[in-house]
């Protein structure tokens, strides 16, 4: 299997140099030439183990890896995590929920940067070389990304994330890693600074080149690639009651996009429900057809705030039925005027639809459903339950679960008027020894930080 760009202009790749890219360098985004079909496969895939499982669609998708090697590398990426199963299935009422939380640091993207960071150690090893990963955080992603590639000995990490505004808990979760080759920087500056640090980072091609910088971020085909596993799993697991409809709260459509995919692959699932917070343009878009960017509003669902959703560019490929010259001249549009319509989007709900759900209403429905069914949600998945109830679909409803409530307990604990969301391996990070630096928001300082590292 090769990989090609959304924008048409880069010579096809191998999955490992899809990896090690990140972004192709026509500025688009990775896909493979042909989606394998699963649908004859259903009845001996169905039994499977979530590892097993993941490596039968791995292989469909990866030919520049032995399957042998494959199998370790899934093992080796989810035995961190704290349930056998990686991915375990709770029933709440006629709903079900999707537990992604289960890694090392309690989020759903533990389940491709575990994976993501296998595979990094793995392709250097045999090439030889170095990576530099450089990433700018708000929450999840800095340590998500950092307990992929900790102690690996050909990655460095540098993680920036502005400074006072990334939650304690998610602060102490990057910086209190002992090893290496982590490297945390809290920038005097914006998350939005922090983004375009790293992005003028990657555009300057000697830089990148000189450095061997390499992305961690959802755009990354490792990553979509890894989560398709669990929505196949799940509708494996449900599908006897019908094709099985989920609903995931969606910032940058990475999520989301790889239960699309799932569908597309031929796994028995049905609807596709994406769930917004205040931070509305999807729901605007699959309502009327028209992608406009708008102000980012900050919410209680802070791994949400985000307007413009980079995986989006990869569902938009296919709405456009593939054409590379469509998609370019559509994210032209968009870059010129903050707006682009798509013809025949909003006439197909049955397909995908989507919802935004305010803070007023996750506060409510947490405490809802913890009295309900006493089953504690983080402020996203509440996202996902509330915009759930609002459709009905023939077969089972699953609502995505991407964090742990623990990470989120000034919200959680005020919503249920008890302190109650709590997880030990938070609890052990406090008073743990702390390693960061700090820097102005100029990619000079940014770079010689880098250069410095040992
Ligand atoms: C990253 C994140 C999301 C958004 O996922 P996307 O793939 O960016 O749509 C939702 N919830 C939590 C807790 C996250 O960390």
């Amino acid at each position: 299997m090769r990989y090609i760009s959304t924008r048409g202009d880069t010579p096809p790749l191998s999955f490992s140099d899809a990896v090690l890219t990140g972004l192709a360098p026509d500025g688009g985004l990775l896909l493979p030439e042909s989606i394998p079909d699963f649908s004859s496969r259903q009845a001996d895939l169905a039994g499977m183990r979530y590892s097993s499982l993941a490596v039968e669609i791995f292989s469909a998708y990866i030919d520049d890896i032995p399957k042998q090697d494959l199998k370790e590398l899934v093992r080796a990426a989810y035995e961190t995590f704290d349930a056998p199963d990686v991915a375990p299935i709770s029933a709440l009422g006629e709903r079900y929920v999707l537990e992604l939380f289960h890694g090392p640091t309690l989020a759903f993207k533990d389940v491709a940067l575990q994976l993501l960071g296998k595979l990094f150690g793995y392709v250097l090893e045999r090439r030889g070389g170095q990576l530099n990963i450089l990433a700018a955080t708000s929450g999840d992603t800095g340590s998500a990304a950092i307990a992929g590639v900790r102690g690996l000995n050909n990655v460095n990490i540098h993680v920036l994330f502005p400074d006072g505004r990334v939650s304690p808990l998610q602060e102490l979760q990057m910086t209190t890693v002992p090893d290496e080759n982590v490297h945390c920087y809290a920038v005097r500056g914006s998350f939005d600074d922090c983004q375009r640090l790293i992005k003028s980072a990657f555009e300057d091609l000697e830089l990148k080149d000189r450095l061997h910088l390499g992305a961690v971020n959802s755009v990354n085909w490792a990553r979509v690639l890894a989560q398709t596993v669990y929505y196949a799993y799940a509708s494996l697991r449900l599908g006897a009651l019908g094709p099985v409809s989920f609903t995931v709260p969606t910032g940058n459509f990475g999520n989301i996009f790889a239960a699309y995919l799932a569908r597309r692959m031929g796994f028995p699932v049905d609807r596709l429900i994406v769930a917004s917070n205040a931070n509305n343009i999807l729901p605007v878009y699959f309502t009327s057809g028209a992608y406009r960017r708008g102000d980012v509003h900050h919410t209680v669902a802070p791994a949400m705030d985000i307007q413009v959703a980079s995986n989006f560019e990869r569902y938009l490929y296919y709405r456009l039925g593939c054409d590379p010259r469509a998609l370019k001249q559509a994210m032209k549009q968009f870059a010129d005027s903050g707006t682009v319509d798509v013809p025949g989007e909003a006439a197909e709900p049955e397909m995908m639809a989507a919802i935004a759900v305010d803070d007023d209403e996750i506060r409510r429905t947490i405490d809802r459903i913890w009295r309900h069914y006493g089953y504690l949600l983080d402020p996203h998945t509440a996202i996902a339950v509330a915009a759930s109830e609002r459709f009905d679909c023939a077969g089972p409803m699953v609502c995505v679960a991407t964090a742990h409530p623990a990470k989120f307990p000034e919200t959680v604990d005020a919503a249920v008027g008890q302190p109650l969301a709590r997880h030990p391996s938070l609890d052990a990070l406090k008073g743990k020894p702390v390693r960061r630096g700090v820097l102005d928001a100029n990619l000079t300082d940014v770079v010689g930080a880098m250069e410095a590292a040992p």
